[in-house]
């Protein structure tokens, strides 16, 4: 479905990513897990069209999305939650909604999907007219995904949701993850530094080390690698 194909990223000098190659289907969940600048984010962003690819492709099934602008990504059904939420501490909660809907104009699907996520957090519909910028991290984290959501995605690009969030929440946050990627065959490409608890969610992960993956695997046989146990999990 998505297949980033000797991928190379810059900012200014810094080559950030030095020839990645990334394979997604369709339905799966992918985690990539690596050390504090790796060259995870860049690998998301990259794939959103957020930093351009200086060589490499990035194909979304089978059309060239390489250097297509963010706007179009999104269209076409990659949307991504970025690191930090950045959700809209100004607008309330519902309003957040309404702009991850912004590019639809189907508006019975979209008050079905507005339901749809208020079922997936329910702790949102009682938040509805609550500004963005006064919600815990959770229900931040919890608010950026549902706005992912209401692009109708067929990939979702996680950066780190369980970054800066209590152990309780990180579990409710991926729980629900899983049941997103079942109910909807929504395929979740996520980056994160907890390798144990992405690995544990991933039917795949890629290391990344240095800009380079360095190993891919299932996540089971990932969790049990030796190598892995001992750079990433503390083990
Ligand atoms: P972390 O887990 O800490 O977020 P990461 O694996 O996501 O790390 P990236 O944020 O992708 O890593 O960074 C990869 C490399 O690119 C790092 O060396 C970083 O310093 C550099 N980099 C990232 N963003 C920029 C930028 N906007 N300008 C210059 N260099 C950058």
């Amino acid at each position: 479905m998505l297949k980033l194909k000797d991928v190379h990223t810059y900012y200014g000098n810094i080559h950030a990513l030095k020839g990645i190659n990334i394979e997604v289907s369709e339905g799966e969940i992918i985690s990539l897990i690596g050390a504090n600048g790796a060259g995870k984010s860049t690998t998301l962003m990259t794939t959103s069209g957020i930093v351009p690819a200086k060589q490499g492709s990035i194909e979304f099934k089978g059309q060239d999305i390489t250097h297509l602008p963010p706007d179009e990504i999104v269209k076409l059904g990659i949307c991504q939650v970025p690191e930090g939420r950045r959700i809209f501490p100004y607008l309330t909660v519902a309003e957040n909604l309404d702009m991850g809907a912004f590019l639809r104009n189907d508006k019975t699907q979209i008050k079905e999907d507005i339901d749809y996520v208020y079922g997936l957090f329910p702790i949102l519909a009682n938040r509805k007219n609550q500004v963005g910028g006064t919600l815990s991290g959770g229900e931040q984290q919890m608010l950026a995904i549902s706005r992912a959501l209401m692009s109708r995605p067929k990939v979702l690009l996680l950066d780190e949701p369980s970054l800066g969030l209590a152990p309780i929440i990180i579990k409710q946050i991926f729980s629900i993850i899983k049941k997103i990627n079942e109910e909807h065959n929504t395929t979740i490409f996520i980056v994160e530094q907890n390798a144990n608890l992405a690995l544990k969610a991933a039917n795949r992960g890629y290391v990344m080390e240095n800009g380079a993956i360095t190993m891919t695997d299932t996540g089971e046989n990932l969790l049990t690698n030796e190598d892995v146990k001992k750079a990433y999990l503390g083990i």
